[in-house]
């Protein structure tokens, strides 16, 4: 048989020659939980970015809200396709900074898949039922969704992914001394790969939350104009398209942001990189600041547009009665099902009283008994509720509540 074209040492010879001295290659991951043979050809980080689009909480970010609820209307922002916008735009500035791709967009793919259903509206509310059972996080939610609650493979729980795209769930947290970030401790602070996911998070919300609500009639370009970031933006546009007005403006000045936000978070990064001599991705763990960075003159300006969203769109009337719905709506599942637990489909059930589908002995890590011990009800409960998409959480409030309702 002919020799295969590409097999994993030639993909990692591939990484010495082309990744930068500070990218991190797959060769060097810290690996994973559950010891797997290699694949004959898919590299370590390109198996975690396929395993991520593969998995149910990928899945269901479709219908998750964003910022709007996704019954609004079908064209703006859902959870997923955020997710794509942000996993696009991190691959553009990895390959620029010659960092690890795969490793960039696996971490990208992942970042939401821990939130809750309506939003922050929904992590709010579960946080608060959960608050003698520690709380709810999303970013923590997101590594047990990974590490244990994605059902996949019948030797371990969870995706098994690598220690790299793991721990940027928990560097991303502001809970990150929670019993399950205990391993991550003293690996240093966020690989660029990470840094890179993370910022272009909100360089992309920032920019398609107001385009969505310019499309939702919650501001107008008028409103705008005075935001420096999208004035600047304008007067770009108009010098080199002039005579453009309306929707086609609008859809430029948001290319145009992007595109202006990119580049200028190249030029920083280089010139931070340069400026702190970084070499190695040891170099980078050890750094005392960000090294992915915008301008302190974009980074003002970035500022002024989320003060600008903050007030006029995240406090809009329309979205406060979402919210408002979707915390009652949690609140109110969470209530009854704690209530009465022979509601819960049985494979949660099947957690809460101890039994698991595992073929063979269970591993004895099955859980992390810290923070999810098997047995608490409301941690099983809180678990099947975050789960759960915008569109679910209400089918099953009205399945609960107001049964005689023709759905
Ligand atoms: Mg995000």
């Amino acid at each position: 048989m002919a020799k295969s074209p590409l097999s994993v040492a030639d993909w990692q010879a591939f990484e010495d020659g082309w990744l930068a001295p500070y990218a991190m290659p797959s060769r060097a991951s810290r690996g994973r939980r559950h010891v797997e043979p290699g694949h004959e050809f898919r590299s370590l980080y390109q198996r975690d970015r396929e395993r991520i689009v593969h998995c149910t909480a990928f899945r269901r970010m479709t219908g998750k809200t964003q910022v709007l609820v996704a019954s609004v209307n079908d064209h703006h922002r859902t959870r997923l396709t955020h997710t794509l916008e942000v996993t696009q735009i991190a691959r553009t500035v990895a390959r620029r900074l010659r960092l690890n791709e795969d490793l960039t967009e696996a971490i990208a793919l992942a970042h939401d898949l821990g939130h809750a259903p309506f939003g922050h509206a929904g992590e709010d509310a579960l946080d608060l039922c959960l608050k003698d059972h520690g709380g709810f996080d999303h970013n923590l939610f997101g590594l047990r969704r990974v590490d244990e609650l994605e059902e996949r493979y019948p030797q371990f729980p969870g995706l098994n992914l690598s220690f790299e795209v793991r721990e940027a769930f928990v560097q991303h947290s502001g809970r990150d001394d929670a019993p399950e970030c205990a391993e991550f401790r003293g690996a240093g602070g966020p690989l660029l790969e990470a840094q890179v996911a993370d910022t272009v998070d909100s360089l992309a919300y920032d920019t398609h939350d107001t385009d969505d609500a310019l499309g939702l009639g919650f501001i107008t370009l008028d409103d705008l104009a005075r935001v420096d970031l999208w004035a600047e933006a304008t007067r770009r546009v108009r010098g080199h398209t002039p005579g453009l007005g309306g929707q086609p403006l609008r859809v430029a000045v948001v290319r145009e942001l992007l595109a202006w936000q990119v580049a200028d978070l190249l030029e920083e990064t280089t010139r931070r990189l340069e400026q702190f001599r970084i070499r190695s991705p040891e170099d980078v763990r050890a750094a005392r600041e960000p090294l992915v960075a915008f301008s302190p003159r974009v980074r003002g300006l970035k500022a002024g547009r989320e003060r600008f969203l903050r007030e006029r769109v995240y406090r809009h009337h329309r979205v406060l009665r979402m919210t408002a719905n979707g915390k009652r709506i949690l609140r109110a599942l969470f209530e009854e099902y704690v209530r009465s637990p022979e509601l819960l489909p049985e494979k949660h059930l099947r957690r809460w009283i101890g039994a698991s589908d595992v073929i063979g002995p269970p591993p004895p890590d099955w859980v992390t008994a810290a923070r999810n011990p098997l047995g608490c009800l409301e941690s099983v409960v809180g678990d099947y509720l975050a789960g759960m998409t915008d569109r679910y959480a209400q089918l099953e409030y009205r399945r609960l509540f107001l049964p005689s309702t023709e759905l």
